[in-house]
């Protein structure tokens, strides 16, 4: 692996049933590198990132960070061995994810007490600061219920952040949120990748994939079609089913 690789994935198949819904992904992030996966509906893009974490266990390929963990990937493998790459990479889901029963502040900090077991102190600290820095410092004690979607995604940025992983996984991250409350969530995105945080971002929103990201990663039908610069692959893509998406969608 090239030094300046954080995660190399290689060949990852994934099937639920009879349906193959990866055929053989590869891609590469390099260390501050924010990479957009894009793609029609269905293509496979967020099973390809839930397999980052071992959300999702493909039955063939490679998961590995440099540094490791590494994961090779067979029929046998089981959820708590792909578990291992949680190490390293922290999601932000779509939305509703959060701990209903929880406090933003419980929220964001169960993760580094009860599962990385760090003294809580530091994690409180962390956790002021983070909240601070997302405009969210007023909401610690409140409920998630009392968010709005908006609120509740930066709470989820935050505890993504608080995990201080070395990769930040997006997961469509806006598309449950009402059009005007889109803004809030993506500046914070942004923010995050001009800090040099790296990133794989699953998202339909081309014109903030061509803003952010140094890659871009097009799939379709469980494949990658074409990987590239974001200004090449979204501007001036070579693929026919690459142009014919990004002419409808930008
Ligand atoms: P995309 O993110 O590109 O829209 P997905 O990865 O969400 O694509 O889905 C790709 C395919 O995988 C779809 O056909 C979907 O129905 C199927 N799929 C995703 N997750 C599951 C699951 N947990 N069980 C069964 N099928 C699934």
């Amino acid at each position: 692996m090239s030094p300046s690789n954080l995660l190399s994935v290689t060949g990852l198949h994934k099937s639920f049933g009879e349906n193959q819904v990866l055929k053989g992904i590869d891609f590469t992030v390099h260390a501050g590198e924010v990479v957009a996966l894009i793609g029609p509906s269905g293509s496979g893009k967020t099973t390809a990132l839930r397999c980052l974490n071992g959300l999702e266990v493909p039955q063939a390929g490679t998961v590995a960070f440099n540094g490791g963990p590494e994961v090779s990937f067979s029929a046998k493998t089981t959820a708590k061995q792909a578990q291992v790459l949680r190490r390293r990479s922290a999601m932000v889901f779509q939305g509703h994810h959060l701990f209903p029963h929880l406090t933003v502040l419980q929220n964001v900090t169960v993760g580094p007490l009860e599962v990385q077991k760090r003294e809580r102190g530091e994690v409180m600290e962390q956790a002021a600061k983070l909240l601070e820095r997302v405009g969210l410092s007023a909401k610690a004690d409140a409920y998630p219920n009392s968010l709005s979607g908006g609120q509740q995604q930066r709470v989820g940025i935050v505890r993504a952040l608080m995990l201080k992983p070395d990769l930040l996984l997006f997961d469509e991250p806006t598309s449950a949120l009402d059009p005007e409350l889109v803004g809030e969530v993506l500046v914070v995105i942004k923010e995050l990748a001009q800090e040099g945080w790296s990133m794989v971002l699953v998202t339909h929103e081309l014109a903030f994939a061509r803003d952010v990201a140094d890659t871009v990663v097009f799939m379709d039908g469980g494949v990658v079609v074409e990987t590239g610069p974001a200004a090449k692959v979204l501007g001036a893509p070579s693929n026919p089913r690459t142009q014919g998406f990004v002419q409808r969608l930008l």
